[in-house]
């Protein structure tokens, strides 16, 4: 029985405004996707490594990236698509039958802790379907067009979605075809699983493990990271 990862970091990151893509920026001196990257394979239960990079960077990954820092445990470079749901289609094509699980997790979190990966793992392996998500602590609402409050939505029960999502190989296969087929298009892939009627678990995660969008999170990750390495000293 094998688990592997799959990466998705095809996103061009035009939010960040630079004109590279934003997973090759840096933080505490290494690339977003290099720290995304150890995690994965500092991680005894990760087998193999996908990772997926838009069509023009696979040689700059490939060098810069993957053998620069000695990525071990990265199976293959594999282009990415349009959305990102496109991606992680993509390096589901790589699976071979060996995989059981699969981890899916966004390149641009790279504050995830090795500990809530194989906690999310260890959930899907007795479930089937695992993902992370923190509880919203801000009142929500939601409004008209015309911008006035319709209703005070209870949050007692809502929370925001992460990665990692964790998935027995045969379940998210097939929610990814049956996606394709009716045309459907999440903005996870929890949802694509959870719209065949399948139970998908929630582990509560981490308000650290952002996901690096604008220039600002990317201050935030270096406060974070020296913060861990103070109270590690
Ligand atoms: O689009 P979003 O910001 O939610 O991206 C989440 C992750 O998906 C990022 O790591 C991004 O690089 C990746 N992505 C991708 N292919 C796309 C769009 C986004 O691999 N076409």
């Amino acid at each position: 029985m094998k688990i592997a990862a799959i990466i998705p970091a095809g996103g061009s990151g035009l939010r960040m405004g630079y004109s590279i893509p934003k997973t090759y920026l840096t933080f505490d001196s290494v690339p977003i996707i290099v720290h995304t990257l150890r995690i994965f394979q500092d991680s005894s239960l990760i087998d193999d490594v996908y990772l997926v990079v838009q069509e023009k960077d696979r040689e700059y990954a490939k060098n810069e990236i993957v053998g620069k820092f000695a990525l071990t445990k990265v199976r293959a470079i594999i282009a990415g698509g349009k959305e990102r749901q496109d991606s992680v289609n993509h390096g589901l094509t790589c699976l071979t039958h060996e995989h059981e699980f699969v981890v899916i997790h966004d390149g641009v979190r790279p504050l995830l802790e090795k500990e809530m990966l194989e906690k999310t793992i260890h959930v899907a392996m007795k479930e089937g379907a695992a993902i992370t998500g923190v509880p919203v602590k801000d009142t929500v609402k939601s409004i008209n067009k015309l911008s006035i409050i319709k209703k005070t939505v209870d949050r007692h029960n809502l929370f925001l979605i992460q990665t990692p999502q964790v998935f027995k190989k045969d379940v998210i296969v097939k929610a990814y075809i049956a996606a394709y087929q009716d045309q459907y298009y999440g903005t996870d892939d929890s949802s694509l699983v959870e719209r065949l009627g399948i139970p998908v678990k929630m582990v509560e995660g981490s308000y650290e493990n952002i996901k690096i969008t604008t220039p600002d999170d990317l201050m935030l990750a270096e406060i974070i990271v020296q913060k861990r390495k103070s109270h590690t000293q």
